[in-house]
């Protein structure tokens, strides 16, 4: 039985992670089987409740105010809107609902509280719930364990050198604050990257250093490959290919036995046959619906044919974790404490998303 390591170093994630495919494929389906149902996997689905006009400067992201990306902004959806999707989203055989706004940071007010609201109401539905609302307090992250949340998630995006290349509005240890944050309460951590940003591989096994020496290590860790937005800094990079999808996918399976590696963005590029080589190098998860925030994601029909074609079924929620009890607002022991935590903003230069920003305006 594999037993998970805290210790990783770069250099034994880069001799995993170019290992001949077939012995690379084997561990990590091995490791796989070990600790997962390799005929189950996890299916969420993805709610933007909150697109567009952020203040950041994610070099990949087509939210970005500064970049003319075409996305069209919205202000926070309503209880209720977010409440028809979970619906949909549950008759179409998710688990999870993940709600995500383009925020940098949580702040208190009532557009947090109507998110909490959106929190008790979908764990009320027995869905597992998970938000990605920016950088988070303790406070917050104690007000959202309150409201039922199952799980936050924070992406380290890449490797903490690689960072500076790709964001600079804001730091990489702020990340690590935010997790560290979550992991004060009962909430689980989702946290993980991007592939085919300009990244070297050491990058790519830098960014498993920093996931799998957390300890505990997140309970999920999304892996996606860069969708290329025209009017993103990122917008000229060529497509991942399938084949390092799946040295990534097995490399982060052997370096986290126990977690749920999730097939996030850039689905729409991979074949069945690229999926099902993912699936058996140990993803167990997947975002459905046709939209991935704002990028095109596979149609949930057309994943569920896909499912039945491979004998996949869909994960049950709260199979990893109980589900967490609802306290109602009136009864919660943690209050807004309109705090303004000085998260990091280094603003040094990136050449190539400064272009952008210029062309943009
Ligand atoms: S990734 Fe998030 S923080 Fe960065 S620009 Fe996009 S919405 Fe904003």
């Amino acid at each position: 039985m594999s037993i998970t390591k805290h210790n990783w170093t770069k250099e034994e994630i880069i001799t995993i992670y170019n290992k001949p495919m077939m012995d690379l494929l084997f561990e990590a389906a091995t490791i796989h089987r070990e600790h997962h149902d390799p005929n189950v996997v996890q299916v969420s689905t993805l709610v933007s409740i909150k697109t567009g006009g952020c203040s950041e400067d994610c070099g990949y992201c087509p939210q970005a105010a500064r970049y003319s990306t075409g996305v069209a902004g919205n202000n926070l959806m309503s209880v209720a809107q977010v409440t028809e999707q979970a619906v949909q989203a549950k008759s179409g055989g998710s688990s999870r609902v993940c709600m995500g706004a383009a925020w940098r940071n949580v702040k208190d007010g009532p557009e947090f509280d109507q998110v909490l609201e959106m929190v008790r109401t979908i764990n009320k539905m027995d869905m597992e719930v998970c938000c990605t609302l920016g950088m988070i307090t303790e406070n917050q992250a104690q007000r959202l364990a309150e409201a039922g949340l199952y799980a936050y998630n924070h992406n380290l995006d890449t490797s903490e050198d690689y960072y500076k290349e790709v964001i600079s509005t804001r730091g990489f240890e702020d990340r690590l604050q935010t997790i560290e944050n979550v992991r004060k309460t009962s909430v689980t951590v989702c946290s993980g990257g991007i592939i085919g940003m300009g990244e070297s591989i050491e990058d790519r096994a830098g960014m498993l250093v920093a996931l799998s020496t957390l300890n505990p290590q997140p309970e999920s860790v999304p892996i996606n490959a860069l969708v290329a937005v025209e009017g993103t800094p990122m917008q000229d990079e060529k497509p991942v290919e399938i084949w390092e999808m799946i040295r990534m996918v097995a490399t982060t399976r052997i370096v986290m036995p126990h977690t749920q590696v999730r097939l996030s963005a850039g689905r729409m590029n991979m074949s069945r046959e690229g999926q099902a080589m993912c699936f058996f190098a140990g993803a167990n998860s997947i975002f459905a619906g046709d939209k991935l925030l704002t990028t095109p994601n596979p149609d949930v029909n057309e994943d569920m044919k896909m499912f039945e074609l491979l004998g996949l079924k869909p994960q049950k929620p709260f199979k990893k974790a109980p589900q967490r009890t609802t306290i109602e607002a009136a009864d919660s022991k943690f209050e807004s404490l309109g705090e303004k935590p000085k998260w990091t903003r280094p603003n040094h230069t990136i050449e190539k998303n400064l272009e952008v920003s210029i062309k943009g305006k």
